[in-house]
């Protein structure tokens, strides 16, 4: 069983399960390691969908803990999954270097876009959208602060056209990953979303095999991410059917983000 590094706690409010749940889930599972990596909130605003910043000392306390618990069965790992707005630079630097966190996955749900406005990627609604949803993924890439990218591809979950931004969107974060080694997650939460018709054809929202064949063709490196919300989610038909679909792919898979 490949490890997982996308996952997320009861903290965020739209998962389930105790933190421990998913530990024993990943044990019977056969993993070696577990990354956590609940939606990581900001200092002075609340973007929603993830855990206060007051939450955040007790979910580091509480994954130390359970570390110690667990160290002869699985290595457990602290992260959050993020987005980046450039403001942000030195919280980024902060959860790393004081709060101790192992990593930071980028989570691209929302940026700012070439106007300056916030915008939501799960509601994009024209490809000048998509093409500065891939901005910003390139720009944070940049800053080093991320170990890999979580659903570089999520964008596909609208009904767009497939033109010439996305076109470019595809090649600026598969050229921009190639250039600084920075591994893609191939995420198995969008197999657990229903199939649907979309102007391109019959699929699910992601992951989008013409973003994974270029990546495959520039040889990057790729992780499967479980993106569990429960417990039985954290290698289940889904995470297995996704490292499936990747192989094919040809992708170049890696076991661990370090
Ligand atoms: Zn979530
Ligand atoms: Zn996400």
């Amino acid at each position: 069983m490949r490890n997982n590094y996308h996952t997320h706690t009861n903290r965020c409010l739209h998962a389930y399960g105790t933190d421990e749940e998913y530990i024993l889930r990943a044990c019977e599972g056969g993993m070696t390691e577990l990354g956590f990596s609940d939606h990581g909130p900001f200092p002075d605003k609340d973007y929603g969908l993830r855990m206060q910043y007051g939450q955040l000392d007790e979910y580091i306390s509480s994954l130390d803990r359970l570390k110690e618990k667990y160290k002869d069965r699985l290595n457990i790992l602290k992260g959050l999954e993020i987005e980046y707005y450039p403001a942000y630079n030195d919280y980024y630097r902060a959860l790393l270097d004081e709060k101790g966190l192992d990593y930071l996955a980028l989570g691209a749900h929302s940026f700012i876009d070439r106007n300056g406005e916030f915008k939501n990627i799960f509601f994009a609604d024209d490809t000048d959208t998509v093409l500065d949803y891939a901005k910003n993924v390139c720009q944070a890439i940049e800053t080093g602060f991320f170990r890999f990218v979580a659903h570089p591809d999520i964008f596909f979950l609208n009904d767009l056209p497939v033109d010439d931004n996305i076109e470019r969107a595809c090649a600026m974060m598969t050229d921009c990953a190639a250039e600084h080694d920075m591994i893609l997650e191939y995420n198995a939460n969008g197999y657990r979303r229903a199939r649907r018709m979309y102007r391109d054809g019959f699929r699910y929202p992601y992951p989008h095999e013409a973003f994974w064949r270029a990546a495959a063709e520039k040889n990057i490196r790729a992780i499967i991410g479980s993106d569990c919300h429960a417990p039985d989610q954290v290698c289940d038909e889904s995470f297995i059917y996704a490292e499936k679909k990747a192989l094919q792919l040809g992708l170049r898979l890696c076991d661990c983000i370090f």
